[in-house]
Parts: structure tokens; C-alpha cells; sequence
């Protein structure tokens, strides 16, 4: 039988190391594309099998016992995704296909089919068929740090990169390639409001610039308000139970921010041309700013006809 999808005019892929980062750090942006009608393809590169667990009576799932974790997870975002209404979701490779690498310098990272020792040619060609059948103007990754230094994390960015390398040259490059971020100015504004706080997610934090992830604000690209979705990223990050505490001070920062810390996410440019922004530092408020116009004309673009702008497709496999 023949599963013919329709290439709606715009698409973002998205790449995430885990199950549960797609949902605390892009779920609003994702919620809020699906929503308005873009197609979303979210591409998870593990099954997440090293993960702590926070419910207890789940505990033996855990890697060094039956080490069923993985597959739990893969629920657990299939429930989140749902939450998002994200309907297009892979994991690289196939589900199991890639370890969960643990964190830097553990053991894990050197078992036989840990992320961290992917090869990236061959990890890169499995998003590379992916790019080929969904043609993402957009592409969202990590930094070349993985936002926080996480082996898989870190590898995610290897591996979209060499993936869009490879499209470039097929002439499918996307538009745009960002990175996840968190300006300079809005984690000075947590440090100073969490300061007094008993459950201080900032504790030990002199400077936000000692974060990792603390981007100065003129080198943000993108601020993404989806605030109007932040109640559905609220309930795909509690479907990932076994990762995140019912007390997690993310919650508690949700209760007293709401919509704001929710809501709002930013990114760097890290490929393509900047679209029209607002503000101080012309920041997008749309990640397909400026990427319409330029998708039709592009040689090798999307073959976008009809007046509805969009066409079906028969993709190589089915979901
Ligand atoms: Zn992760």
C-alpha cells in the first residue's frame, strides 16, 4: 500500500538527543509550529536508557538492572509528542539503533552502541535520508558544546551538521540551522529572582556567564513567544515522568513565570540568512522569517506547486 503525506509549505526538523530535551527546551516552539500548521518532524538520536529515574515503583527498569528504561521512554515521548501535536516523530536509526552515551567521561560512553562513538558518517546519513524525504527549510539542533557539554548532546550537533552538509551538496541544504540558546539578559533576570529561594536551580551561581548555555543577547537570533502553548509544553514534559520530579523546580518556575518561562524560547543562527526582527538586536519572532520568498526560488528547493502550497508526496517508507 502506497502512505502518501502532503509537504506542507513550511517544515522544521528538529534533533534532539533524548526523550524529554524536545520538551523542555523546544516544546513551545513545537507545539506552537504544529498548531499553526507547519509540519513538524522531531528526530530523538537515544533512547534515553541512562536516564535517572524519579518514580520509584519504576526503579528496576534502570540500566543496571533490567535496563528497560529505554523502552519505557519511548512511550513516555510518544505521550509527549501527542501533548505537542507533533505527529512526526523518529528516532535516528530506528528505535535502539543509538545508546544513550551517559554522561562525559562515564564508562557507558564506551559501550558498543553509545552515541558518543557513532560513527558520524553513518549517523549523519540516516538524517540525510530523513532531510530527502521531509525538505525542512528549518533545522533546530544544540550548539557545538550540546548546549551543556552531554556527550549525546554534543554528538546531535556533530551529526545535523555533517547531515546538512551532505543535503547541501544534493542541493536540499535547509534554509536556516539553529541552536537552542538562553540570553545573557533573561538568566541574569532568574539568578536575581531565584536568589532567595529555597529550591534555587541557580545555587553556586555567582555570574550567569559561568551557564554554559549563557549566550550574549546580540547574538541571539530568535525569540520564539509561543506563550499560548505553554500549558501544552507543561504537560509533554510531565509525560516524562521517569525524568523530570512532579517537585521539579521547573514546575515551581513555571508556577511563579507561567507563560513567560514556558513560553518563550531563543536560538541562534548558526546557517542561512536572518529574517526581519524586533528590538535592540533585530531579534525574529518566526524562525521561517525571510525563508518563504527565498524556499520557491532556491534552486533544488522544495517543489512547492499548487495554490494551497503544498503537494503530495510518496515518502520511501511508512510510519
Ligand atoms: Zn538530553
Amino acid at each position: 500500500m502506497t502512505v502518501v503525506t502532503t509537504l506542507t509549505d513550511r517544515r522544521l526538523l528538529l534533533v534532539h538527543a533524548h526523550p524529554d530535551d524536545e520538551s523542555i527546551g523546544t516544546g513551545s516552539t513545537m507545539a506552537h509550529y504544529a498548531a499553526t500548521g507547519a509540519h513538524v518532524t522531531l528526530v530523538t538520536c537515544t533512547l534515553g536508557e541512562e536516564g535517572e529515574i524519579h518514580v520509584p515503583e519504576l526503579a528496576g527498569l534502570a540500566a543496571a538492572e533490567a535496563d528497560q528504561l529505554g523502552g519505557y521512554r519511548i512511550a513516555e515521548l510518544a505521550t509527549a509528542c501527542a501533548e505537542l501535536g507533533v505527529t512526526d516523530h523518529r528516532f535516528l536509526g530506528g528505535a535502539g539503533r543509538y545508546r544513550d552515551s551517559g554522561m562525559m567521561g562515564l564508562s557507558t560512553n564506551e559501550h558498543p552502541r553509545a552515541f558518543w562513538g557513532a560513527d558520524l558518517d553513518e549517523a549523519a546519513g540516516y538524517l540525510l535520508e530523513i532531510i530527502r524525504e521531509v525538505r525542512p527549510q528549518v533545522v533546530i539542533t544544540y550548539d557545538d558544546n550540546g548546549f551543556y557539554g552531554h556527550p549525546d548532546h554534543i554528538q546531535a550537533h556533530r551529526v545535523t551538521m555533517r547531515a546538512v552538509e551532505l543535503a547541501a551538496a544534493e542541493g536540499l541544504a535547509p534554509a536556516k540551522v539553529y541552536w537552542t540558546a538562553m540570553p545573557q539578559s533573561v538568566l541574569e533576570a532568574g539568578l536575581t529572582h531565584f536568589a532567595e529561594a529555597s529550591d534555587n536551580p541557580f545555587a553556586g551561581i555567582a555570574d550567569a556567564t559561568e551557564l554554559p548555555f549563557c549566550t550574549p543577547d546580540e547574538e541571539i537570533a530568535a525569540r520564539i513567544d509561543a506563550t499560548e502553548q505553554h500549558a501544552a509544553k507543561e504537560a509533554a514534559m510531565r509525560a516524562h515522568a521517569t525524568q523530570i520530579p512532579a517537585t521539579s523546580w521547573l514546575y515551581s518556575i513555571a508556577g511563579n513565570f507561567g507563560a513567560e518561562f514556558m513560553g518563550v524560547e531563543y536560538f541562534t543562527l548558526a546557517l542561512g540568512e536572518k529574517g526581519p526582527g524586533s528590538g535592540p538586536y533585530g531579534w525574529e519572532s518566526d524562525l521561517f522569517a525571510g525563508v518563504a520568498a527565498a524556499a520557491s526560488d532556491a534552486a533544488g528547493g522544495p517543489d512547492v506547486v499548487g495554490a494551497s502550497g503544498s503537494r503530495p508526496v510518496t515518502p520511501a517508507g511508512h510510519r
